[in-house]
Order: C-alpha cells, then structure tokens, then sequence
C-alpha cells in the first residue's frame, strides 16, 4: 500500500515476491525513516491459518511511526494486508510440527530527496516465508555477552520504537557477542548502573525460588514485547506475582548464587521463549540453574496456544485464512 501526504493510503496490491525500485536518493537510504513487525502463522488442526495477537503489532506499529514520523497505519488495513498475502497462497503455510510462516510488515520512507524531514511520499509492505521450527528437540539454553561498550537506547531516543537503526546500532554489539562464543548480547540501562534492558531481540525474565516472575519494566528504552506482555498475562492466571521493576545484574547474579533465583528465560517472536544458560559479563560468569520447569511449562502453554493445541481463552488466536 502506498501513501502521500496528499491521498493517503491507496493502492493495495499483491504482487510476486522480487526486488523493488528505488530511487538512490529515496529518504530510508539516508535518513532510515523506517519501521517494522515480525510476527508468525501457523497451520492448525482444523486447517484455518492463524496469528498472534495481530493488532498489537498493529498498535505497535502505529507508535513505531508515531516516534518516526511515518503515517500511521489504521488498524483494520494491517490486519486486511496480512490476511490478503495469507490468502494468496495458503499452501506457504508449512504444515504442522511447530514450522510456521515468518511475516514481516513493513514501512518505509520512500520519497526521493535529500533533506532532513519527515518524507511525503511512504510505501507499506509485507513479505512472508516459512520459518524453521525453532523448538524441535531440546531446548538448549543460550549464552548471553553483557556489552559494557554499547548502549542499544537513551531516554528520548527511539528505543521503544521497531526501526531498523536500533539494530543497526547493535550490530557490533552482537558482533562482540558472537567473537566471545554467545549467542546474543544482553544491554543495560545507560542511566541505571547495572540495570538489564533487553537483549538484542528478545526480553529478559527471572523465576524466583518463591514463584515469582521479574522483568524490566518499559522505561521507554526497550521494546514493548507481545511475548513479553502474553507471558506475564499468563503468569498471572497461574497465580504468580509478576514485578515489573528495576533489575541489575547484581541482582541477577546474587540471586543464583544464593538460590533465590532459579531461572532465567528470553522471549519474542521468533523464538518464543528461550532459556538463558549463562551470563558472560567480562570475565565474570553468572550461571543460571538451566532449563527450569517454570520456563518449559509458560512456553509449551503460549507454544500450545499458538500452534493450537492448547485452549485460546484469551482469544488471541485470529484466523487469516
Ligand atoms: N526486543 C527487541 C529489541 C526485539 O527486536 C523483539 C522482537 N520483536 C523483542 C524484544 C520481542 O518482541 P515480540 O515479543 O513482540 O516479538
């Protein structure tokens, strides 16, 4: 769909997969005017083709373009544009066992000038494609590298925003991780000595031996999950006091060696919930207990949920085809 500030939105369309043009001075290419979801569908038992909890992307966006000066989106076009690519081919949609179809709405500034302001000219896309079963097998905890040398966000900043800057700028960072044998970088709040964000894409929660769940609270400089938000909902039916709050690594690392804290798990999109197995922070090592039973029950629940297997009662289940 394409906009201009004088129409609007217009122009919707299903087209082949394949390169785009782009004028070499489209704004996106020099001031990265953009922003972006990721979301996934999958297949269910009954054959319809269902997604997660789309108008909080669709909402999600809306504040992305809000903090990037990009038109927003209504709500009932994004979840039309969804459903439409669905529909185009329903057989993309792999076939059961976890695999799921990866979609990837997006917007970007595309109006050719050079200039620093908002552009007038926007086009809004979506590619799909099958995504690997990111949960077969075991689940395998990850290593996580604290970065002392990069922030991912400031206050004011577009950290609370998908745009395609914040991962640029986390690229070295995850470079670092990679050359010290992690698997992601974990970021920590430049104006709270020692407090946890994020990591590169994912959100961060800690088990308490006592049956609580801690995470970051949304300071406006970490992403507002969709997993995030679904886990503590149903941590909470499980009767689980949820904090949302300042956590440091202190405590973080206090806690697993006093047996206060007896797990700590990662989650988004793309790979729900993931166990963190090990902290690497210089070289300091904060272990975790590994794969606990609170982590692998709230995510075969939310998996189940997804996948259709498991009772929708929140109705976050919406059929795109
Ligand atoms: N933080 C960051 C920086 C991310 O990129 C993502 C993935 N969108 C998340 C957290 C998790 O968000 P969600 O659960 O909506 O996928």
């Amino acid at each position: 769909i394409d906009w201009t500030a004088e129409r609007g939105w217009a122009n919707p369309r299903v087209e082949p997969y394949g390169p785009i043009a782009l004028d070499p001075a489209a704004s996106v290419l020099h001031y990265a005017q953009e922003i972006f979801e990721g979301m996934k569908a999958y297949r269910h038992d009954d054959g319809g083709i269902y997604t997660f909890r789309p108008l909080e992307n669709a909402r999600r966006l809306n504040r992305s373009a809000q903090r990037m000066a990009l038109p927003e989106l209504p709500e009932e076009l994004f979840v039309a544009s969804l459903e439409e690519l669905v529909q185009t081919d329903r057989d993309w949609v792999p076939n059961g066992d976890g695999e799921a179809l990866y979609l990837r709405p997006f917007m970007f500034a595309s109006e050719a000038f050079l200039g620093v302001r908002a552009a007038r000219e926007v086009s809004y896309r979506v590619i799909a494609s099958p995504a690997g079963n990111y949960f077969g097998g075991e689940l395998k905890p990850v290593r996580i590298w604290v970065t002392r040398d990069y922030i991912r966000a400031a206050p004011g900043g577009t950290g609370a925003a998908k745009t395609g800057g914040n991962y640029a700028g986390s690229l070295a960072a995850q470079q670092q991780a990679t050359a010290q044998g992690c698997d992601q970088v974990l970021f920590l709040d430049p104006t709270r000595e020692n407090a946890v964000e994020e990591l590169g894409g994912m959100n961060v929660f800690l088990v308490t031996a006592d049956n609580r769940l801690i995470t970051p609270e949304l300071t406006g400089t970490i992403l507002e999950g969709i997993t995030r938000a679904s886990v503590i909902q149903l941590a909470k039916d499980r009767g689980m006091a949820v904090e949302e709050r300042r956590v440091t690594l202190d405590e973080w690392g206090a806690g697993i060696a006093d047996g206060s804290i007896t797990e700590a798990f990662a989650c988004g999109t793309a790979a729900v919930i993931t166990p963190i197995g090990e902290l690497v922070d210089g070289d300091r090592s904060i272990a975790s207990a590994g794969t606990g039973e609170v982590t692998t029950s709230i995510r075969e629940e939310l998996l189940g949920i997804q996948t259709g297997t498991v009772e929708d009662r929140h109705g976050w289940m919406h059929q795109l085809a």
